[in-house]
């Protein structure tokens, strides 16, 4: 394990690195950030937004949780969602999710794991929902499978709020996207076409999957 004071290093290197390819870098971004996507994805260590994107800093605005979730109960999604869609004024929102999701593992159980039960209760009622399906896969399927349905679920919860409605009304130009990322290969794959407008929601259907 680094210590913190390595972190720090590293810190001093990174920005070191950078300016000496672009001087004003930081400057610049330090004035102004106008990212075109907002990233919802898990907070999983293994799924850092920017790096499995090739995305600098300053090129999207990120919010992550447990199983990435929304849940329009959540003033933490909900103000990030507003910030992007009303002052960064994002084309693109990605939900991204990951096969192999301890969240959605969680969910997928049924055993109790703590508090965290009650934050992934509308993928334990995804699960209720799909029971049939899922339960006709092998478990390590299954698994893949809801973490699949979680991520198309939470961008029709994305396309429901009012944020994105009032959004769409105004003419503002957003897309909300549903990937998904395979740990063990690097790679991320376009699970439903993308969401336009709020007849779209309805009619989202899978690619694979
Ligand atoms: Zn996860």
């Amino acid at each position: 394990m680094l210590t913190l004071k390595q972190l720090l290093d590293n810190n001093r290197n990174w920005a070191r690195t950078v300016t000496e390819t672009d001087p004003d870098f930081f400057k610049q971004l330090a004035s102004q950030q106008s990212p075109e996507y907002l990233w919802i994805g898990c907070s999983d260590s293994r799924v850092p937004a920017n790096q499995i994107t090739g995305l600098a800093p300053g090129e999207v605005f990120v919010h992550r949780n447990v199983a990435n979730v929304v849940a329009e109960t959540d003033f933490n999604v909900l103000a990030v969602l507003q910030y992007a869609v009303d002052v960064l004024k994002v084309r693109h929102i990605i939900v991204c999710g990951h096969y192999g999701c301890g969240g959605v593992k969680a969910a997928l159980e049924n055993v109790r794991h703590g508090m965290i039960d009650n934050w992934l209760a509308g993928i334990r009622s995804l699960r209720r929902k799909h029971n049939e399906e899922l339960l006709s896969l092998d478990p390590r399927l299954a698994l893949d499978r809801l973490c699949e349905l979680n991520v198309m679920h939470q961008a029709k919860h994305v396309a429901r709020t009012s944020i994105i409605e009032d959004a769409w009304t105004r003419g503002q130009d957003i897309s909300i996207h549903s990937w998904i990322y395979r740990l063990d290969q690097g790679l991320i794959t376009v699970l439903a076409n993308s969401i336009n407008s709020p007849a779209d929601v309805e009619s989202i259907h899978e690619i694979s999957g």
